[in-house]
């Protein structure tokens, strides 16, 4: 580990690129039309590629201030049967363009809170999409789950449908924290809830922490760590918190002196590292770890795993669908995201149109800078030959600004710069966003503005 005084000098703001370009590049010049060609277009032919399917159930029943989703919050149970009737719509909608044989081979339910709608109304939403889709019997099934508001009934519908990944909300277990950031969620609801899946034999569980929140240190975070190494979830996905108040105004409930900064943060990843590690727990990269048995790291072995909007994937080379507000689709060459506002979506589902108000085509220079970014962020190398077969570039020739770029890193031992190949060191994952910055074109555009949170 090299010392956090060279880390603290790459503090700066920075995408998370869970796309490539980032959402701030897409426009409305891409709009529902355009989405909806695309859609045909990438569903004709022979050999498509399987796909997968995201829900956004937006609900939740009161605010987390460190929250960065897009949530609505609210007690009325009621929205939940009208929003799940408009999904069906808009399943409806798109159906009917998306070629019958193509398996879902990956389905997931993220919010809000997919727990705000009830066992019942679960069903009737997984039916929607079994009338709509054709799901692989072997399909990753994953769902969000918030601790406190889980029933068993829950968990047993969600069992009977076939779902086998459940990945649940943590983010510490500390109660000053947990009052600060307005969300109390005592130790043994979580651990009723692991229990829970366990004894119902979901294949893998899931637990979210965040670093960064207000009041916590090391050794907080420690007693943290522990409790979860004790719980012994199959994955720990560990988020750096994106403070980003002038996007998510709520976030300014939290004094900003409470929140710790560059330093203590990296002592606390520092910390968590250690202890994950030192457990079993392989560090798959950015914020995610795993059992060296489960497939995350598996994949990472075999130089197959893929990163998209929902973090690290094992399931690449899929065309991505999303429903429900917000939500984004990756298909063929484009990214298209579905309406911010319930009304313009409910609007856009009664007009029978496909929900998207914005996207982007990928040109074929973005191509290749997502593949680098990608293979960068989940393999950490990159093989100059492979990219230049798959796009017919000379690398050095191509990237010589970026390379010169990365000599900064190189210094400071992030990377080495083989002739034939770009290796990023164990330390230099920490700061796998930075590294991807060298590549993303965007960033320096003329007239562009762009905000994001600190990667650090
Ligand atoms: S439960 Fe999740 S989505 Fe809902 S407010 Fe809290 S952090 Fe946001």
């Amino acid at each position: 580990m090299i010392s956090i005084d060279t880390l603290l000098k790459y503090d700066r703001p920075g995408p998370r690129y869970t796309s490539y370009p980032t959402a701030p590049v897409w426009d409305e010049a891409f709009g529902p039309e355009r989405f909806k060609a695309k859609i045909i277009e990438t569903n004709s032919g022979k050999d498509l590629p399987p796909l997968s399917l995201y829900f956004h159930i937006p609900f939740c029943f009161s605010l987390c201030f460190y929250c960065g989703c897009h949530s609505i919050i609210t007690k009325n149970r009621g929205h939940a049967g009208e929003y799940t009737s408009y999904l069906k719509r808009e399943m409806e909608n798109i159906s009917p363009y998306i070629n019958k044989d193509r398996k879902v081979i990956q389905l997931h339910w993220g919010g809000g809170s997919p727990d705000f709608l009830s066992p019942s109304e679960m069903e009737v939403l997984y039916g929607c999409i079994a009338d709509n889709f054709t799901i692989a019997k072997d399909a990753e099934l994953g769902v969000e789950l918030d601790p406190r508001e889980t029933t068993l009934d829950h968990l047993k519908a969600l069992k009977g449908l076939g779902f086998n990944r459940i990945s649940m909300g943590v983010q510490d277990f500390d109660p000053a924290v947990q009052k600060a950031v307005n969300r109390i969620q005592p130790e043994d609801i979580t651990r009723r809830l692991v229990t829970w899946c366990r004894e119902l034999g979901f294949y893998s569980v899931n637990t979210d922490l965040i670093y960064g929140l207000p009041y916590q240190t090391v050794e907080s975070f420690k007693k943290t760590s522990d409790t979860v190494i004790d719980i012994n979830p199959d994955r720990i996905a560990m988020f750096n918190y994106a403070h980003v108040p002038w996007m998510k105004k709520h976030q300014k409930m939290m004094k900003e002196d409470t929140l710790p900064h560059g330093r203590e943060k990296l002592e606390i990843l520092k910390m968590a590292i250690e202890k994950f590690t030192e457990a079993g727990y392989v560090y798959i990269g950015m914020d995610h770890f795993a059992k060296p048995q489960d497939e995350l790291y598996i994949a990472q072995k075999q130089k197959t795993l893929y990163r998209n909007f929902q973090g690290y994937t094992t399931k690449a080379g899929c065309d991505l669908y999303g429903f429900g507000i917000t939500s984004i689709s990756m298909v063929g060459n484009c990214y298209a995201q579905n309406q911010k506002a319930l009304k313009d979506y409910y609007s856009a589902v009664d007009a029978g149109m496909i929900a998207s108000y914005r996207g982007y085509e990928l040109n074929h220079d973005d191509l290749l800078r997502r593949h680098i970014i990608t293979r960068l962020m989940c393999d950490f190398e990159l093989t100059k030959s492979d990219v230049e077969e798959r796009y017919g570039i000379t690398f050095d020739h191509y990237f010589g600004k970026e390379l010169k770029r990365l000599e900064l890193f190189t210094d400071d031992g992030l990377l080495i710069l083989h002739p034939e190949k770009i290796e990023i060191t164990d330390s230099g994952r920490i700061l796998i966003r930075n590294i991807a910055m060298a590549f993303d074109v965007y960033l320096e555009a003329p007239g562009r503005k762009m905000k994001f949170s600190r990667t650090i």
